[in-house]
């Protein structure tokens, strides 16, 4: 009766706490060992024995500060882990709220994206308003206490474990994937998302290689899938995302090999896709087509 009455009530309150800004401290568990806080962007914690991984930061210091609150409350005395899905500001910036001794793990690609345009990033969303402003006011990011290529395992006791996982660029170069075992639960970020529109974020990944990571994604078996900015789901929402991608890559390379133009291929596009996914809120599918033609 609990779980039907949160069935039901879950949905409509994650698509308002998608758009706010500022985190609550109410969570929805994932799987027995990750919860998520529903807001701008999900928040995933996975809970250990011994250690609690917290995965991204939302915006600003003060959100992280809620997301450790949430983290201590589910697991008072646990050593404290931190990585970021990638680099943008609702995702990363958060981190000065994380007390000192937070160990703070991402990949090198991220890193090096987060090197050169971290600051830029925070710029461009405390230019959006008042309450960014606010929310990124004097954020320094700090370097993590470890980078690595391509597979960082933690063992987060009790039989918990977290593999932090690089495949490629997608939404952007260093996007990041969370597989905890013995749930088969994947913090998907941007690269699996439940009905959103892919996006490539500048010069970020490429439409082929977002179907490579997805290859690689399909292995690991998800069963419980918490993306970044839309709803947890099952694993077919691995397939769903790879689908619409390829889908859409064949649909725009026809056009193009008929010599019809990016931007008339986007709203040719957009229309088809509006209709063909009609339970997807779509907007546009222009910017990826974009993408897709660049390629
Ligand atoms: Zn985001
Ligand atoms: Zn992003």
């Amino acid at each position: 009766m609990l779980s039907l009455f949160a069935l039901c009530l879950v949905p409509a309150a994650a698509a308002f706490a998608q758009s706010q800004p500022i985190l609550s401290e109410d969570t929805v568990k994932v799987s027995n060992h990750v919860w998520a806080i529903m807001g701008f962007p999900n928040i995933g914690i996975v809970v250990g024995a011994n250690a609690t991984l917290v995965v991204d930061t939302g915006l600003g210091p003060r959100n992280g500060a809620t997301v450790v609150r949430v983290a201590k409350k589910l697991a008072p005395n646990n050593k404290l882990y931190l990585t970021t899905t990638h680099f943008h500001p609702e995702h990363a910036a958060g981190e000065p709220g994380f007390p000192p001794g937070t160990i703070l793990i991402r990949n090198k690609v991220q890193q090096d994206e987060m090197d050169k345009h971290g600051e830029e990033m925070i710029d461009l969303f405390a230019g959006r308003n008042a309450q960014q402003k606010e929310l990124l006011a004097n954020v320094k990011l700090r370097p993590p206490d470890e980078t690595f290529d391509k597979e960082r395992k933690l063992d987060l006791g009790g039989g918990v474990t977290a593999r932090l996982l690089w495949f490629g660029g997608a939404h952007t170069k260093g996007d990041e994937l969370t597989f905890v075992d013995p749930d088969k639960t994947l913090i998907s970020g941007d690269v699996v998302q439940n009905k959103v529109v892919p996006n490539i974020f500048r010069e970020g990944g490429t439409p082929s290689s977002w179907i490579a990571v997805l290859d690689q994604v399909e292995k690991l078996g998800a069963l419980h899938v918490l993306p970044d900015h839309s709803a947890i789901g099952d694993g077919s929402l691995v397939a769903q995302e790879k689908a619409f991608i390829v889908d859409l890559e064949a649909r725009a390379l026809d056009l193009k090999r008929r010599g019809v133009n990016a931007d008339e291929a986007g709203k040719l596009l957009t229309t088809e896709f509006k209709q063909k996914y009609a339970d997807w809120p779509i907007n546009s599918v222009a910017n990826f087509v974009k993408s897709i033609y660049a390629e």
